[in-house]
């Protein structure tokens, strides 16, 4: 079902999507002419407002999916796996995700709890915020440099950046302050169900990124739909999953409670 976008009056046919590609905009400075603004601090995904209780995202790691709870009034099915990726179709890849640096209640290995989930275009403001004692995009001083399995599990692609109209002049390059594997850190991560990726350091300008998609799992729930588009990245080699529950992987579906 096609509605219209509140913030632009335009159709949404794709309502995490559409409103992805605002706040996009919105965080990257990239001034659009609305008639509603994309809230001003850590804005719903799927409403693009802040503030509202019934926007708080959670998320339910399942062994080879992920649940999305949210009481938005605008919330619509995730097919968290796909979404995830993003695709040619639809590149935004604005889902909620677990912050690594968040107290989790994850337990490798194990199905985890319900629990507090940030959207990943809101993870750069939630880091300053919430975590500044860590390194992160808008906090680059912080003591300690950001993880890397928290990085890759906020990083925004080239491609996601042009959908929504932003410039290359103002994709930034990637975040370089950020602990390697080899430092200790990612066991950290791991525990705390960011989901691994191979590093991303290298190639801090231009080009798409090509780079990280080593990922473990590109599991897809059997009960996964829409998927039919085909793969927009080259095949993957298969890698060993060593870690716990991987969060961004596997399909998942928003309840709305109402
Ligand atoms: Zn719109
Ligand atoms: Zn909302
Ligand atoms: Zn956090
Ligand atoms: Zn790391």
């Amino acid at each position: 079902m096609n509605r219209v976008c509140e913030l632009c009056g335009e159709k949404a046919e794709n309502q995490r999507a559409h409103i992805g590609g605002h706040i996009l905009c919105s965080v990257r400075g990239v001034r659009e002419e609305l008639k509603k603004p994309v809230g001003d601090t850590l804005p719903c995904g799927f409403c693009g407002e802040s503030g509202h209780a019934a926007c708080n995202v959670y998320i339910q790691v399942k062994k080879d999916s992920a649940k999305c709870t949210i009481n938005c009034r605008l919330a619509t099915n995730i097919k968290y796996a796909f979404a995830e990726r993003g695709s040619d179709n639809t590149p935004c890849r604005n889902v909620p995700i677990v912050c690594g640096l968040c107290p989790s209640m994850l337990t490798v290995g194990k199905e985890s709890k319900s629990q507090p989930a940030q959207w990943r275009y809101n993870m750069e403001e939630h880091l300053a915020r919430d975590h500044p004692e860590y390194a992160s995009p808008r906090n680059p001083d912080g003591q300690q440099r950001l993880p890397h399995t928290v990085w890759v599990s906020m990083e925004l692609d080239q491609r996601e950046h042009l959908a929504a109209g932003i410039p290359l002049s103002q994709i930034p390059s990637p975040f370089d302050r950020v602990a390697g594997p080899d430092e200790g850190v990612d066991d950290l991560g791991q525990q705390m169900g960011v989901r691994y990726r191979a590093p991303t350091r290298a190639a801090p300008t231009g080009k798409g990124k090509v780079k990280g998609v080593g990922k473990p799992k590109a599991a897809v729930n059997k009960s996964a739909t829409g998927t039919a588009d085909a793969p927009e990245r080259p095949p993957r080699k298969k890698r060993k999953s060593n870690s716990g529950a991987p969060i961004a992987s596997g399909s998942g579906s928003v309840s709305g409670l109402k």
